[in-house]
């Protein structure tokens, strides 16, 4: 895990900090998406609500995690197992949120292609499906 998280932020040009490998480890762990508060409750108790956030921000604007839209507005966050970037997040895929477990999951399912009326621009597609998960249902 720590030769893993270690090439990874080298190969996002970042410096390898003990809180930027702690942060990673845990999405590394996890396979679902993670918001503020399910990383703020299994990081040490030293790292800072702050640290968190600006953690969070630079993987996102690197592209080594990408934001997932959950519902009621909340959000989290999930590896990203595309190609992307700091330049560009490249996925349209559709995230899952099981409502008995309570996790969201990235799903290798794309978001359909969606004809919007004209003078519409979209920028940003997200898709929630709410559900029962493969765990849950099997
Ligand atoms: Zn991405
Ligand atoms: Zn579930
Ligand atoms: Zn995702």
């Amino acid at each position: 895990m720590n030769q893993i998280s270690n090439r990874l932020l080298k190969s996002f040009s970042l410096r390898s900090t003990p809180t930027r490998k702690e942060i990673l480890h845990l999405f590394l762990k996890k396979d679902h998406a993670l918001s503020h508060s399910d990383i703020e409750s299994e990081i040490a108790d030293d790292i800072d609500r702050v640290t968190v956030y600006r953690t969070l921000k630079t993987f996102t604007d690197r592209g080594l995690i990408h934001k997932v839209l959950d519902d009621g507005g909340g959000l989290k966050y999930a590896l990203c197992t595309e190609a992307c970037s700091a330049t560009r997040h490249r996925h349209n895929h559709v995230h899952f949120k099981c409502t008995n477990c309570g996790q969201t999951n990235c799903l290798n399912v794309d978001i359909p292609g969606v004809r919007l009326p004209e003078g519409y621009i979209p920028k940003e597609v997200n898709l929630l499906i709410q559900g029962i998960c493969q765990n849950c249902s099997l």
